[in-house]
């Protein structure tokens, strides 16, 4: 079967930065390195750095003294990376500078009076960290969710990274008709708007589409929305092994997405997987 590859499909610039920085870190220190979190959100990647002896912990409370802690894309909470320095322990900052932005904004913003929202998933790693960077409380809306009423007269609206652009917009306007002062900051990551517009034109050529990517990676799932809402035949894979023959029945021509945590030998596996089907 013939098989269209997304140009964008694969690591963006940013996950391809935070892994190298991982594997360097990896082959230069004796001392135990650990991942403040998954590095990214792709299991099978995840798995490949612990067969290399990096560990994954959850916070600050889990690392022995002496480890090396690299942070991830998705960047850290604040008060954890404030206990690693109490604690003196070496901290390799893998934050995307894509995620550091947003990070910084709502600090900034927050400290010239602004109430902060978030047009994102509250439970999600990048959020929980740029909430941590905001010094006042702030409110996270969540992408197709009701617009809470603030009582605040500025307002400035940030976006996670991954964020649908019409979903910021349509929260920006029913901001903007009710507090006296918007300010709208688009943190939205361009790698993210062009992966979304290159899976969008590729659902529209095809006959079924596969976007390859962790189940647990926000940027993954809203590729398979996007495509779904095009292309009904859309399926979205870890890994080839989930793929089953009847769902390219009469099928010619397959696309294939793959969110941006999602490394180039499973995309590679999924794509021959695809073409040997007849
Ligand atoms: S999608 Fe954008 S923000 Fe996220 S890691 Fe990649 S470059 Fe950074």
């Amino acid at each position: 079967m013939d098989v269209k590859i997304a140009k964008t499909a694969g690591f963006c610039w940013g996950v391809r930065r935070t892994v190298d920085k991982v594997m360097e870190v990896a082959d230069q220190h004796r001392a135990p390195v650990v991942t403040l979190g998954p590095i990214i959100h792709n299991p099978q990647a995840v798995a490949r750095f612990s067969e290399k002896g990096v560990g994954t912990v959850m916070g600050i409370g889990e690392v022995a003294d002496g480890t090396t802690v690299v942070v991830r894309t998705h960047g850290a909470v604040r008060e954890e990376l404030e206990r690693a320095e109490a604690r003196g322990l070496e901290v390799v900052d893998g934050t995307c500078p894509y995620v550091k932005y947003p990070q910084a904004m709502a600090q900034r913003l927050s400290r010239e009076g602004y109430h902060i929202v978030i047009v994102g998933d509250a439970n999600h790693a990048e959020i929980k960290g740029v909430i941590s960077y905001s010094e006042q409380p702030c409110t996270v809306v969540k992408p197709g969710g009701p617009v809470p009423e603030i009582k605040a007269k500025k307002v400035a609206v940030i976006a996670q990274t991954t964020c649908i652009g019409a979903e910021f917009e349509r929260v920006v306007g029913v901001l903007a008709l009710r507090h006296k002062e918007v300010r709208a900051v688009n943190t939205i990551c361009n790698d993210t708007e062009e992966r979304q517009a290159d899976a969008r034109a590729l659902a529209s050529e095809v006959d079924a589409v596969v976007v390859v990517g962790g189940k647990n990676s926000a940027n993954t799932r809203h590729l398979a929305e996007i495509c779904r809402a095009i292309q009904p035949r859309t399926w979205h894979v870890e890994t080839e092994a989930e793929l089953e023959p009847a769902w390219f029945d009469g099928c010619r021509v397959v696309g294939l997405s793959a969110g941006a945590s999602t490394p180039d030998w499973v995309v590679e596996g999924v794509a021959s997987w695809l073409r040997a089907l007849r």
